[in-house]
């Protein structure tokens, strides 16, 4: 039996976040009243409503295309998609099948160490649909209701070569292609919440073939981990098919995830059978270059260029780098520390500790944390200058999280600043040796652990603040002097 691979295309659906739908000015606002966002454009009411393309969602379907290495048409069109479902007002959906925003992308991810290019085939605007809501399950309901606010929010939808061979590499594809719109901020990307969604179009065929199986498209994976199960499942079930002599059909099937599997839902349709023709209400539209260059101006530092730049640039360990890369947030409030304090190592292990414990503590993302990148650096400096201790910075820096003071208001409104004078701390040091006896004969009979008690006496009468390295110092003098 010859081998077989798998071959599978993603197609994603992204709603951005803008403020009012597509062709309307309907809000888009999530969690509204039911039917309390709608008009008669998106109700699709007859009698002269007609839609007006929001410029801002053009935009972000630009910057997308961009940021995802497509070409960038000249001339756009919106076609209408036609197809019967509750949810849908119009009987029809307006979305780009003949001229799209972009075409012929890719995005790269790393299989196995080593680089590979995910082909985009086209990225296009489309309006979504509205929200059916069964009430007490799909199939125990007498009847369904429908909420329309959902109906006409725009959506990008990119579409993937069949480029990608197993559940892993869609896994990555996606965490990647998550990762770079959220840096160019047009959507949150939550799959939880339904703003990022994706369907897998999977096949098997002999390993080196040209030809494709059949394919069977798979929906309703609402996490990272469902879309890696889901494919996983699939692909195995088609080998099986395959393996027994047995064809797959081609279908549109459903991810249970409660029970781990992939049910049938509908025979698939092709696209012919949506009759797409050009909306008559909305003329070709031609895209200005000057506008796109603009819109080029403004893509932030990429996820891939800013991790080659935090290991080369900053010699930071590429966990680290990845960890920090992964939200554009959390790399920008290391750049901006260290444009203050250049210890890229120092400032990056402050930020995965110390911040991120704080942050998961309190249930906050970085863009509600109180503390600026300069006041950090500062912070850092002054435990380099011996102004204070390390200690002293976590307590000082729990002040500054929860205050959002700057390190020197908190050491001075505390009286903090770290005893580095050699009189004061040659007394306390005096002290302590006079009242540990024990400890001293330990040290002088050779047992030099015994000094870190010592130190951590002298630590305790100063409340933390003596320079340690300075009464370790004393310590030692004066040890030996007696001896
Ligand atoms: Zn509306």
């Amino acid at each position: 039996m010859t081998q077989l691979e798998s071959v599978i295309g993603l197609e994603v659906h992204v709603e951005l976040h803008t403020k009012t739908k597509l062709f309307c000015r309907c809000r888009t606002d999530f969690g509204a009243e039911p039917n309390t966002q709608v008009c008669p454009v998106c109700l699709g009411l007859p009698g002269g409503a007609l839609p007006v393309l929001n410029q801002k969602a053009l935009a972000y379907a630009i910057k997308a295309s961009l940021a995802l290495n497509c070409r960038i048409a000249k001339e756009i069109t919106f076609d209408r998609k036609n197809y019967f479902y509750a949810d849908l007002p119009k009987g029809y959906q307006i979305s780009q099948f003949f001229q799209p925003v972009g075409t012929k992308g890719y995005v790269e991810i790393e299989v196995d160490g080593k680089v590979k290019k995910i082909a985009i085939r086209q990225l296009h605007l489309e309006e979504d649909t509205g929200k059916l809501i069964h009430l007490g399950g799909i199939l125990s309901s007498p009847y369904s209701r429908v909420d329309f606010n959902r109906a006409g929010v725009p959506l990008i939808e990119i579409v993937t070569e069949p480029d990608i061979r197993s559940a892993e590499e869609a896994r990555l594809f996606l965490q990647k292609l998550r990762d770079i719109l959220r840096y160019i901020d047009i959507s949150d990307c939550k799959m939880q919440e339904g703003s990022l969604r994706c369907d897998a179009n999977v096949s098997v065929r002999p390993a080196g073939s040209d030809s494709l199986g059949n394919k069977t498209e798979l929906k309703n994976m609402n996490s990272f981990r469902s879309v890696y199960q889901g494919i996983e499942y699939e692909i195995n079930r088609q080998r099986e098919l395959v393996m027994r002599g047995e064809s797959v059909l081609p279908e549109t099937r459903h991810w249970d995830e409660e029970n781990e599997v992939t049910r049938a839902m509908r025979g698939k349709l092709a696209s012919a059978d949506y009759r797409c023709f050009p909306d008559p209400n909305i003329p070709p539209l031609k895209v200005d270059s000057s506008w796109v260059e603009q819109l080029a101006d403004s893509i932030p530092e990429l996820p891939d260029a800013r991790l080659k730049r935090f290991v080369e640039d900053y010699g930071l360990p590429l966990r680290d780098a990845q960890l920090l890369t992964g939200s554009r947030e959390l790399a920008e409030f290391l750049d901006a520390t260290l444009a203050h304090y250049r210890q890229p190592k120092a400032v990056s292990n402050w930020i995965q500790g110390e911040l991120l414990r704080l942050l998961n503590l309190e249930n906050m993302g970085i863009t509600s944390c109180k503390v600026k990148p300069q006041d950090l650096g500062r912070l850092l400096e002054m435990v380099d200058k011996g102004v204070i201790s390390g200690k002293m910075a976590k307590d000082i820096w729990e002040e500054m999280f929860a205050s959002g003071k700057g390190p020197e208001t908190i050491v001075k409104e505390k009286g903090l600043v770290q005893i580095s004078d050699e009189n004061i701390l040659g007394q306390i040091v005096a002290e302590v040796i006079q009242e540990n006896p024990n400890s001293v004969k330990d040290y002088l009979g050779g047992k030099k652990k015994a000094i870190g008690f010592l130190v951590g006496q002298v630590m305790k009468k100063t409340k933390g603040q003596a320079n340690p390295q300075l009464v370790n110092k004393l310590l030692r003098e004066k040890l030996t002097e007696g001896s």
